[in-house]
């Protein structure tokens, strides 16, 4: 039932440190605590210091069309874009969410159709982020509904596209599938960033584009994210929605993600003391591009599974050329077994099975940014299983 799996959800989320001390190897979630070791080392420069009196309104900028945007943190946002080149931020709306997972149920309520008999059907072409269903239909919304796999979308009637670019869970880079004149797009660019994929040139210009620190600093607790929208009503619908859900967005959030990303823009032009190994993208390229050789070495050893492969593609940021190396590896599990979750539950490493994506229980996803000794446990471990016989 959902509220098991929520339990399910708060016992990992709350007890991070029991996968480490146990046995168990828990990369089920994309909880994103490789990240930790980076910012423990910039160390004081990131920290932030919030006075008693500070952040009593509720408004931030009383005249900007989402008033309770903080415009320190709005300048950080257009400054980081503009350093990494991955998305157009001139005349784009910026709508401030508790993580991009508000953002998207404030997209869903802005643009479907209010005058409509049936709701909107939203569709993601399969394997997709395994929590679009569930918060599509939740509330049994009467404005929308999922509608599944986009590819086995033929109906006419208006839709919404989820186009999650590189996607989760298979790390592809995506462009839209259903291409009827009907659709509104959707796309959530949480990992489009230089240390998991190739930014190409030009700048991503599509008409709603979202983001969150979870996967670009790695701060998943400050619950922030960002949508840039070149379209004024639907801004304004999505703020509404915020309003009315939440009259708004946490301040410290912002003030603290604020100055996270002025930190990674920063360490990248070397100015307030960052020296030129200390660029965030940089870094944890490197420690990405470590992390699935890493993988790629178990998978070989072991003999028993399979990992996508990815075109390479020449990065405007960094000038390298380089493959995807993404947040999760989808896993499949190669020979006779079917179900590769449970197979490697049986060597007490939790993943997530290829059912939750609308793919195949052959398949798993893998959360690639655990603490290092965590990852390193999970190669040795996978390197090490080599009979598809039950243990
Ligand atoms: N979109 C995608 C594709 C994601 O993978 C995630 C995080 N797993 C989110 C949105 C939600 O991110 P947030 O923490 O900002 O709510």
């Amino acid at each position: 039932s959902s509220s098991a799996s929520t339990m399910a959800f708060l016992e990992t989320k709350f007890q991070p440190s029991r996968s480490a001390l146990s046995e168990v190897i828990d990369l089920d979630h994309g909880d994103p605590t490789m990240y930790e070791r980076y910012w423990q080392q910039i160390g004081d420069r990131a920290t932030v210091v919030i006075p008693g009196w500070k952040f009593i309104s509720y408004f931030s900028d009383v005249r900007s069309l989402c008033w309770f945007l903080e415009p320190e943190f709005a300048n950080a946002v257009v400054r980081m874009h503009k350093l990494v080149g991955n998305a157009v931020t001139d005349g784009r709306y910026i709508v401030v969410g508790t993580g991009s997972t508000q953002l998207f149920q404030a997209v869903l309520y802005a643009v479907s159709p209010t005058n409509a008999s049936e709701p909107v059907s939203v569709v993601s072409a399969a394997p997709f982020y395994s929590s679009y269903p569930q918060i599509t239909d939740f509330l049994r919304s009467g404005l929308y509904k999922w509608a599944g796999d986009a590819r086995e979308f033929k109906s006419d009637v208006p839709y919404i596209e989820l186009v999650t670019s590189p996607n989760n869970p298979d790390g592809l880079s995506r462009a839209a599938v259903v291409n009827q004149d009907r659709g509104v797009l959707v796309h959530d660019l949480a990992y489009y960033w230089p240390q998991y994929t190739s930014i190409s040139s030009p700048p991503e210009d599509h008409d709603i584009m979202l983001f969150t620190v979870s996967k670009s600093t790695g701060h998943a607790g400050t619950r922030l994210g960002w949508a840039l929208v070149k379209d004024e009503e639907t801004a304004r619908k999505m703020t509404d929605f915020i309003v009315l859900s939440t009259i708004g967005v946490s301040k410290e959030s912002q003030l603290r993600a604020a100055k996270i990303l002025q930190v990674i823009s920063d360490s990248h032009e070397q100015r307030g003391g960052f020296d030129a190994g200390e660029a965030f993208f940089e870094h944890n390229y490197h420690l990405m591009a470590k992390r699935w050789k890493q993988l790629r070495a178990a998978v070989e050893k072991s003999k028993l599974f399979s990992l996508p492969e990815f075109p390479h593609g020449k990065c405007e940021f960094s000038g390298r050329t380089f493959a995807s190396q993404p947040a999760f590896a989808w896993l499949k599990c190669e020979g006779e077994t079917e179900d590769c979750e449970g197979f490697l539950r049986g060597h007490k490493v939790l993943t997530r099975s290829g059912k939750h994506f609308g793919e195949s229980t052959k398949h798993v996803r893998i959360s690639m940014l655990p603490r290092d000794e965590v990852f390193d446990q999970f190669t040795e471990r996978l390197a090490s299983i080599t009979s598809s016989s039950s243990t």
